[in-house]
């Protein structure tokens, strides 16, 4: 076994303890255990001012407002989702916003035109998305994500922690229902994602995202018509990570 594959044993096997001790933990325990004791100054969360991003941004306002929150813009993203960033961070006074995006020269190389996304979205993803994400979370052993079980097939076996290539992810909200996040959003009065009421339940890159009928899955807007249902971020080796 070469050092790093021994490495990332090692740190899956520290996921499946960490997951096993907080399981049934509420978000906000967990966060604040992750933010203070388990990973201080080495973990940030990765939002993408999406639909339900609001009830993260605001755990982690409360818990350390100086924790790095990444956002990544693929230069694709609806102008009301930058406005949306920008409104919710100064709301809750998030004072660690960074912006990843992709590098020119590579955006040059690969998608001169901007038609990438049709032609192999998977590439697309992956220079807009998966590379500048791991850019900007260099310096970091830890980052906290959105995700939910019931999002997605894909997404049905999520556990607490996982591990990912030489990071840990904690996923605290994996079981939340629609519900909760609506009750959430009402006790802190967050403000809502401006297209969710004109028919975006999710919302990604703007040229991939399309509304959707009431009561349909709030996911099937996003790459319509493709078999795809991820971006990239959470794969690693082209396969998604299980914890
Ligand atoms: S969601 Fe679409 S436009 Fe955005 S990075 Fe992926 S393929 Fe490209």
């Amino acid at each position: 076994m070469t050092y790093e594959t021994n490495a990332r044993h090692e740190l899956r096997e520290r996921a499946q303890s960490l997951s096993e001790a907080y399981e049934g933990q509420a978000a906000t325990e967990v966060l604040k255990e992750a933010a203070r004791g388990l990973f201080p100054g080495r973990i940030g969360l990765v939002s993408s001012f999406g639909t339900e991003a609001a009830v993260l941004l605001h755990m982690v306002s409360r818990i350390d407002p100086d924790m790095p929150v990444i956002f990544i813009d693929t230069r694709k993203h609806f102008d009301e989702t930058i406005a949306y960033r920008d409104d919710l961070a100064a709301r809750l006074g998030l004072r660690n916003l960074r912006t990843a995006a992709p590098a020119g020269q590579a955006l040059a190389h690969e998608d001169p035109d901007g038609t990438l996304h049709q032609r192999d979205p998977d590439l697309c993803c992956h220079v807009r998305k998966t590379i500048p994400m791991r850019q900007a979370l260099s310096g970091l052993d830890c980052w906290i994500t959105g995700r939910k079980r019931r999002q997605a097939a894909t997404r049905s076996d999520l556990s607490l922690f996982e591990q990912q290539e030489r990071w840990i992810k904690i996923n605290p909200l994996m079981d939340w229902t629609p519900e909760d996040i609506a009750g959430y959003f009402e006790r802190e009065g967050l403000p809502r994602h401006p297209l969710e009421e004109v028919g975006y339940p999710s919302v990604g890159c703007a040229v991939c995202t399309q509304p959707v009928a009431a009561g349909d899955d709030p996911r099937s807007g996003r790459w319509a018509d493709s078999g795809k249902t991820e971006c990239g971020i959470h794969f690693e080796n082209g396969r998604m990570v299980r914890g």
